[in-house]
């Protein structure tokens, strides 16, 4: 066998080692879990969303000049960027750190204002945690319990050929600053899932490329994006590198924004309607070929790898 090279495919080496269990409605491969606690026996709807995410100075922020309020800030935010992708509600969560011996106090009492402002701008509850210190950098795990609403979870795998993509806010160039001090689409998710009935969505963290292609191998469906309609960031549109700003748009990841899917009754009635301030935009077509295809303001179909951001192995 080839070696491993990154995450997804560690992840799915466990994923295919795993059967399923009576208690887990969705397992592996989402952006959350649903783990059931039915309260009769066919009760399945009494369900608990939970998520984790670890982030490590030097991978997904560097102090300075990270502030210790923008790193706890983001462990939490990016959290509740995987309940929304669920169109849940994010209700409490647990955070372990790790800090380092020197100087770990103060960035600890930091980190934690950071996750309390975005706690209570959310309002969930911190419930608890685990506290660490080591000779290492500073590492911190927040793990979210949330709950779907009544209509249930959206997952990755529900795309259907016909479906329009669509996606909120602007892509690209995060690093600039928005990867620290964004907000996480949970008001707008529940706003859409109210409003339409959403087939497949998932948080934009790797990459619009490479989310998207997440949500095309769960569904085992194609798209075809229509690159001219995809919303570039202001950062994006001003980078002058060897990536042009659509590149950066498709590549960047920590977006944080949500990617779905829709039938085009229901897009084109969320155009209409605006359920928020935040911008919408309809950026292309699921199909049933097996491919992801980036159509230009001309009309060229090129093929559009899996561009993103992976954890990988050497
Ligand atoms: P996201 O980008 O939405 O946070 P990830 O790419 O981190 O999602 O993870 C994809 C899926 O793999 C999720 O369902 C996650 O729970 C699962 N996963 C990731 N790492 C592990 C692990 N070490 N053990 C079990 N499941 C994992
Ligand atoms: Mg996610």
């Amino acid at each position: 066998m080839a070696p491993l090279q990154h995450e997804f495919q560690f992840i799915e080496s466990i994923r295919q080692k795993l059967s399923a269990h009576p208690r887990l409605t969705v397992g592996i491969g989402d952006d959350a879990a649903l783990v059931n606690f039915p309260r009769q026996p066919d009760d399945r709807q009494s369900g608990c969303l939970v998520t984790v995410d670890m982030l490590m100075d030097g991978v997904d922020f560097t102090v300075p000049p990270a502030t210790p309020r923008q790193i706890g800030w983001k462990s939490l935010a990016v959290n509740l960027s995987d309940i929304a992708a669920m169109a849940g509600r994010p209700v409490a969560c647990v955070a372990s750190v790790a800090l380092p011996r020197h100087n770990g106090f103060t960035l600890g009492q930091g980190m934690m204002e950071g996750i309390a402002a975005c706690a209570e701008r959310f309002g969930v509850a911190l419930a608890g945690g685990d506290t660490n210190t080591w000779d290492g950098p500073l590492v911190i795990s927040i793990t979210v319990l949330g709950e779907p609403t009544s209509k249930g979870p959206v997952l990755r795998s529900g795309a259907v050929p016909g479906d329009w993509i669509m996606a909120t806010g602007s892509f690209g160039g995060s690093i600039a600053g928005k990867h620290l001090d964004f907000t996480p689409r949970v008001e707008e998710a529940l706003a859409l899932h109210a409003a339409a009935n959403l087939h497949a969505m998932i948080d934009v963290s790797d990459g619009l490329a490479a989310d998207l292609w997440h949500i095309l191998d769960e569904s085992r469906v194609g798209a075809i994006l229509d690159a001219a309609s995809i919303p570039l960031s202001v950062e994006a549109a001003a980078c002058r590198d060897e990536k042009t700003p659509l590149e950066h748009a498709l590549s960047d990841g920590e977006d944080f924004e949500l990617l779905f899917t829709v039938s085009p009754a229901d897009g084109q009635a969320l155009l209409d309607k605006r359920p928020f301030d935040t911008q919408l935009t309809h950026i292309g077509q699921i199909t049933a070929a097996r491919d992801c295809l980036l159509k230009s303001a001309d009309g060229n179909l090129t093929s559009l790898p899996a561009l993103g951001w992976k954890h990988g192995f050497k």
